[in-house]
């Protein structure tokens, strides 16, 4: 058994460690990995606002998963700088106790504007995502949306406003992004920001996923290290999903999230809450534990409490290892898409 400060365990003995918060299902960009423009048109019907959950409805359940062993709390999305006033959510989530670590993903295209912001009301650390320095690269991803330049300037303006520590995640696709790697690379060792490869995933049944689309990671390493020599880290802590490595010229280090071809179920620690109250075990779940209901229906945290632990103590998910072990998948069995519960 792991050694953590958590006591509930699942079926596989993995701890309950690390909350997504998924604030708003919408987003201002068009990835085609996970919101295709094709599908999330002008018709698409997101979220009512009635249906998301309150700052005040998140932070009550963030106190209780803190009081099971949560102590990684992030906020996704969507795009979770589209939430009005996100500030003041953050301003109450870091009046916790015990969450050792509140971060946040984002597309980097509002950040400019709330940087300073988001530092002042506690949030710690930041994750931006880009894909791609070259401008027609990262259009040909983002659905057309944003540019790298506006990406940039919101990261410069986090380091401005206090941020440390800044990770970059780019998701790597063979034949549309997989060429300009070694300019994030550049970018990652001259500004020391930490940049993340990850591997295209079949997250959701909207973005069409193909294995032949996966760049693994061994052959981005490889590609890596012919060029800047690198050499395996340790582990920050139990459940970390990317597996790190330092430059051996000591300019930084870089991380590669290996979930196609290296899967780390076997150590997944982490739960995710959707907009509108969803509990989610598994990245690639169909199913979920409707906890708005019954907050919105008066149940005392004792009860939520106890759907809570039910659901950890019943969970069994390894889709990732499943997919890898036995090569298949079924395509048709609807999941929850990436945008609902978050990264
Ligand atoms: N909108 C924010 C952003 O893009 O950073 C936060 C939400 S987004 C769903 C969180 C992360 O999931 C992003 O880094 C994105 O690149 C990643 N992601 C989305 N779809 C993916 C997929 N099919 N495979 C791998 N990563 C994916
Ligand atoms: Fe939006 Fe993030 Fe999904 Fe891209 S990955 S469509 S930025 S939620
Ligand atoms: Fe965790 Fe599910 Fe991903 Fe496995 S497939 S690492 S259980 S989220």
């Amino acid at each position: 058994m792991p050694q953590t400060k958590n006591s509930l365990f699942d079926t596989f003995q993995r701890p309950m460690q690390d909350l997504r918060i998924s604030v708003i299902d919408r987003c201002n960009f068009r990835c085609s990995y996970c919101m295709p423009d094709a599908e999330f048109g002008k018709h698409y019907s997101f979220l009512q606002t009635k249906d998301w959950l309150t700052f005040g409805e998140i932070t009550r359940l963030t106190k209780i998963f803190v009081s099971l062993g949560v102590s990684k709390v992030r906020l996704t999305g969507g795009e979770p700088l589209l939430r009005p006033d996100l500030h003041e959510l953050i301003g109450q989530l870091s009046t916790i106790k015990n969450i050792d670590d509140l971060a946040l993903t984002t597309n980097g295209s509002f950040l400019a504007g709330q940087a300073a912001d988001l530092q002042k009301a506690g949030l710690r650390r930041l994750t931006v995502s880009l894909d791609s320095l070259d401008e027609a690269t990262f259009k040909k991803l983002s659905g057309g949306r944003g540019s790298p330049t506006e990406v940039l300037s919101g990261i410069t303006a986090a380091k401005q406003a206090g941020f440390r520590n800044i990770k970059i995640n780019a998701v790597i696709q063979k034949n549309i992004n997989e060429h300009t790697v070694l300019d994030l690379v550049d970018y990652s060792r001259s500004s020391g920001h930490i940049l993340r490869l990850i591997e295209y995933m079949d997250v959701g049944n909207c973005n069409h996923w193909e294995s032949t689309a996966v760049v693994k990671s061994n052959t981005l390493l490889e590609q890596i290290n012919a060029q800047y020599p690198i050499e395996p880290l340790e582990a920050n802590y139990y459940g970390e999903v990317a597996e790190r490595y330092r430059f051996k010229d000591g300019q930084g280090e870089i991380g590669f999230i290996s979930s196609v071809s290296q899967p780390f179920c076997g150590t997944c620690t982490r739960l995710r809450l959707s907009t509108d109250g969803k509990l989610y075990t598994c990245l690639f779940a169909s199913q979920s534990i409707d906890l708005a209901t019954p907050l919105r229906n008066g149940a005392t945290d004792t009860e939520l409490t106890a759907l809570i632990t039910t659901a950890w103590h019943k969970r069994a998910d390894k889709y990732s290892e499943n997919r890898y072990l036995f090569r298949s998948i079924d395509r048709q069995a609807p999941k929850v898409e990436m945008f609902q519960i978050g990264g």
